[in-house]
């Protein structure tokens, strides 16, 4: 099995716990990977290092210019491993090895992005209303950043805090999830060789309770970057509330797939898929509720069904599969619990509903693609998050209804629209309460694109310029001439 250490102050340690615990791989349900089992006085070593490394020449001495030429290089860096990252982030959370390696290829784009703005944070000269006296302003670094992720996509969703970060000029301490350390580990490696100074970057790996509540109580800690459930981020901005820090969450969704009878039904139908059985399910942005309007709805379910029924289950390493495992045990379980309740709520399982027969799958976490049609936006399958391969269709008469059904969410991270009405793709994504809308598409993303959700999905933004201000703070300086 293999054996990691974590990253504090420039060095790779064990935790002073002295105690380990286990990563699983979920296509084979067996442990690869052990990992010291941080606690409280790990987080209190790895934030010291990072407020000393806030101060030390070698980094804040640094131009903003040097600053982004390092991410440039760990851009560079990154590239060239991208692939054996890709293949350890597998290992880990068992999605499709082709999608990993996409994501995994594409994290250059950020750090060359959020290179390029390090020396473009500029400052104003305001005109004052004070005789014989100037002001100008300053974009400084907020200060050490906790940065907390979860296990469907950790590199991808680490790099979107920390390059925008570093861009700042920020230090960081990262507390991955518990299920999927190791990519971040072997990416560590990777920022070691190109040259950041000790304390700059920091993992603590191990549990919620024993690392990433202490990161965030911790006095020295001025922000949290936090991307999960919507349940701890509710914790996590309480507990930042007493400290006064601040925060980005980037939590859950029940995203609405809306398809109008004049949609093409072909492209609709792939955007459908793909918007829910991607990756099993498990993508903050899955659109777990199709809404599809009346006059199409027994047409396009029988296309969608046919489409469905030909997803190939099985390795994630494999470039034949289309579906792989779910990621750890307790997912399996919460999956298969809402599974249940849909059924008990009177929701009628056209596709799936359970783990898969084959005898091949049966050491993996898996869960078949699964379709309930009858479903009403009051239902608990309508209303909360399962993440797995789990979808809701609710049918729709006209377009009032549509978005009445669609807001209708404490959600509001992502909403899909499929129409060939040029009107309705004009005005209605100002009617949707939701961070990203989508028309005719759906999960398209860049580095150069805000993404965030509204209502209960989160607070702030990662990517695109927004999210560089949400790591500086703006100092006003006055002078009387
Ligand atoms: P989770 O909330 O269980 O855990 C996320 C991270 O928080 C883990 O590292 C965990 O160890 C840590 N944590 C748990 N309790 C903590 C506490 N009390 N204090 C500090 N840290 C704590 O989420 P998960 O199950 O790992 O991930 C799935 C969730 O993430 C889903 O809800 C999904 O929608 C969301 N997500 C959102 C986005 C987005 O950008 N909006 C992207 C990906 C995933």
């Amino acid at each position: 099995m293999q054996q990691y250490r974590m990253y504090i102050d420039g060095r790779w340690v064990e935790s002073l716990s002295g105690e380990w615990f286990e990563s699983f791989n979920p296509y084979t349900g067996q442990p690869w990977a052990r990992l010291p089992r941080g606690n409280g006085a790990d987080v209190d070593c790895a934030v010291a290092a990072a407020a000393r490394a806030l101060r030390d020449p070698a980094w804040r001495g640094l131009t903003a210019s040097a600053r982004g030429e390092l991410l440039r290089r760990l851009g560079d860096a990154l590239a060239d491993q991208a692939d054996f990252l890709a293949g350890i982030e597998v290992r880990d959370n068992g999605k499709l090895y082709a999608e990993m390696r996409a994501q995994t290829r594409y994290l250059r784009q950020w750090y060359y992005y959020y290179g390029g703005l390090a020396d473009k944070i500029e400052g104003a000269v305001i005109p004052t209303d004070k005789a014989g006296h100037f002001n100008y302003t300053r974009h400084e670094p907020v200060g050490v950043v906790a940065a907390i992720i979860p296990w469907n996509s950790p590199l991808l969703l680490a790099s979107w805090k920390l390059a925008p970060a570093l861009a700042a000029g920020n230090t960081v301490v990262f507390k991955p999830s518990e299920y999927t350390s190791a990519s971040l580990l072997e990416f560590v490696r990777i920022v070691e060789r190109v040259g950041f100074p000790p304390g700059v970057l920091n993992v603590v790996t191990g549990f919620g309770a024993e690392v990433g509540a202490p990161l965030v109580e911790h006095p020295q800690v001025a922000k949290v970057a936090f991307t999960g459930s919507d349940q701890t981020g509710r914790q996590i901005y309480q507990a930042a509330a007493r400290g006064m820090k601040r925060v980005t969450m980037e939590l859950g969704g029940k995203s609405p797939n809306i398809v109008f009878a004049d949609a093409r039904q072909e492209n609709a139908v792939k955007g459908v898929i793909s918007g829910i059985f991607a990756a099993s399910g498990q993508t903050c942005v899955a659109g777990s509720r199709l809404l599809v309007q009346r006059a199409i709805h027994d047409e396009f379910v029988d296309q969608l069904l046919a489409f469905a029924r030909k997803a190939r289950l099985g390795d994630p390493m494999s470039p034949d599969t289309q579906v792989g495992p779910v990621t750890n045990l307790p997912q399996l379980e919460k999956i298969l619990g809402y599974i249940d309740i849909a059924r008990a709520e009177g929701a009628e399982c056209l596709l799936g509903g359970g783990r898969p027969g084959a005898p091949e799958l049966g050491q993996g976490w898996f869960v078949e693609p699964t379709i309930f049609a009858g479903v009403n936006n009051r239902m608990r399958i309508a209303r909360e998050e399962v993440f797995g391969p789990v979808l809701s269709i609710i049918p729709f008469e006209d377009e009032e209804e549509a978005v009445a059904i669609a807001n209708d969410s404490p959600y509001g991270l992502a909403a899909g629209l499929w129409t060939e009405d040029l009107r309705r793709a004009l005005s209605l994504p100002d009617r949707l309460e939701a961070g990203t809308v989508w028309v005719n598409t759906y999960r398209t993303m860049s580095y150069l694109t805000p993404f965030g959700g509204f209502k209960q999905s989160g607070l702030g933004k990662e990517s695109g310029q927004d999210a560089l201000r949400e790591y500086l703070r703006t100092k006003s300086v006055w002078l009387s001439t």
